[in-house]
Order: C-alpha cells, then sequence, then structure tokens
C-alpha cells in the first residue's frame, strides 16, 4: 500500500530562522492525523511545506509516492480562517463551485453537474439554505462549513485543515468532525492542524506532537501523556507557574 503522505528530514525556516526542523512523518490512508503543539510551533508551516506554499530548505516530501504537483487534484486545502479575506464578494455557492474548478477546467464555464454537486456538498454541511449568501455575512462556523463543503466538491483524496475548530460553534464543530470521520471511514485520508487538545483522544486516529521539532508521533494515547506533553509545552507550563497560575 502507498502511504498517503511521506515527510523526511523536512527543514523549513523564515528569514535564516527555523520554523520546522528534522520532520519525519508518514500517514497512511484511512487515517485522520492531528497536528497538535504551542502557538508558533510550525503546524501551519508543516502544512504549507507539504503543499509547496513555503520553500523547504532541506528534506523530501510525498504524497501518494509523487510530488505535490502529479497530485493537485488528489489534494484539498482549507487554510485557517484568519488568512480569508473576508470582505471578498463571493457568494456560497460559487464558493462551493470553485472546488469542482480541478474537474471542468478553469475557462469553462460550471455546468448544471457542477452546481448540482456543489449543491450536494452543501447539503452534506447543513448550508444548503445558505447559496446565495455573501460568505462574509456567515458566522464563523457557517463559513468553515462552507470551506469544507468545498473540499467535499473537489473529491480528494487527501484533506488538509488549519485549525478548522477555533471560533466556531459546537453544531458546526460537531458536522465537520462527523464528516471528517466519514471521509476516513471511506479510505481517505485527513491532514489537522488542532491545538486544543481536550478533543484530541476523541478526534484522531494518530497524532503529531510538534514544537519545532518532532516530539512525538503516535496513537493518541501514546502522545498525550504527561512526560510527553510536558516536552512540548515546557515554556507555557513555566510560564504559568511565574504569573503564579500553578
Ligand atoms: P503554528 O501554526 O504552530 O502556530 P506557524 O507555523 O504559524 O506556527 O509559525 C511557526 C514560526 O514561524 C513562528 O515563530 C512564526 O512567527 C514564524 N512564521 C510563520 N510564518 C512566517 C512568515 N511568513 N514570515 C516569518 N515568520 C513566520
Ligand atoms: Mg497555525
Amino acid at each position: 500500500m502507498i502511504s498517503a503522505l511521506v515527510l523526511k528530514n523536512v527543514h523549513v525556516s523564515y528569514n535564516g530562522k527555523a520554523a520546522i526542523q528534522g520532520i519525519d512523518l508518514t500517514v497512511e490512508p484511512g487515517n485522520i492525523l492531528g497536528i497538535i503543539g504551542p502557538n508558533g510551533a510550525g503546524k501551519s508551516t508543516l502544512l504549507k511545506a507539504v503543499l509547496n506554499l513555503v520553500a523547504i530548505d532541506k528534506g523530501n516530501i510525498e504524497l501518494f509516492g509523487k510530488t505535490l504537483e502529479e497530485n493537485r487534484k488528489r489534494i484539498a486545502y482549507v487554510p485557517q480562517r484568519s488568512q480569508f479575506d473576508w470582505d471578498f464578494p463571493i457568494h456560497v455557492l460559487d464558493t462551493v463551485l470553485m472546488g469542482t474548478y480541478p474537474k471542468v477546467g478553469v475557462f469553462k464555464r460550471p455546468k448544471k453537474k457542477e452546481k448540482e454537486l456543489a449543491y450536494e456538498c452543501l447539503e452534506k454541511v447543513g448550508m444548503e439554505h445558505f447559496c446565495n449568501r455573501q460568505i462574509g455575512e456567515l458566522s464563523g462556523g457557517q463559513q468553515q462549513r462552507v470551506f469544507l463543503a468545498r473540499a467535499l466538491a473537489q473529491n480528494a483524496d487527501l484533506f488538509f485543515l488549519d485549525e478548522p475548530f477555533v471560533g466556531i460553534d459546537m453544531v458546526s464543530e460537531e458536522t465537520i468532525i462527523s464528516l471528517l470521520k466519514d471521509l476516513r471511514d471511506q479510505g481517505k485520508t485527513v491532514v489537522v492542524v488542532h491545538h486544543d487538545l481536550s478533543k484530541a483522544n476523541e478526534y484522531f486516529d494518530e497524532l503529531l506532537l510538534l514544537n519545532k521539532k518532532m516530539i512525538h508521533a503516535g496513537k493518541p494515547g501514546e502522545v498525550l501523556r504527561p512526560e510527553i506533553m510536558l516536552k512540548a509545552y515546557e515554556r507555557e507550563l513555566s510560564f504559568l507557574h511565574e504569573v503564579g497560575v500553578n
């Protein structure tokens, strides 16, 4: 079986300052991987490296045994919500239709079939009644569901989501995690950057704990142990101690 994602000794820096160092990771198809770690640990950078949105200094990345370019259509990415320009005037249905572009080609207009697919994907996330709304008018959770619908419309095999649960309501969170689990059960692979540790055990099949370097990777039960977590969150804990919280 070909692994969905393999990273070997991946290094990324910004202006000479290391953001991630020596990351080795293998994700097999049919898994949900959670990438956890403190603020600034390099979680988003890791996704961006895989998606070729930042250059790697060193190392090797393969998706389904190939480069990203050979696989573009099989890969869906839902960026952090804070990175999107919410004033950009675009309707919900058009946002989702963008997910069908890899199939229709950028220069062809989407036809009835693509519109039906986009509508079906909006139904899956419970947002079909918002088709004609501007994306900027929606709540955080609704926006996140629309972006997931766009990823679904792409019919990808490997999904990357950066902090999908930040600032969203519980119904949206439950809708999204249940859809991600459906994708996993269909044999698709899902990689989620996440920083709230409370649900990590429930949501993910595998965890990667990151703090610039890879601290630990494995089953949640193995990673979410105090002696392992301390290695990544040491600075936070001593800070809490200093300010007298602990
Ligand atoms: P996380 O997603 O875990 O919070 P990031 O990957 O966003 O962490 O950032 C890792 C480190 O790289 C942080 O120190 C951050 O300030 C820095 N960084 C991220 N993006 C840039 C950038 N575009 N230019 C310079 N530094 C960056
Ligand atoms: Mg981030």
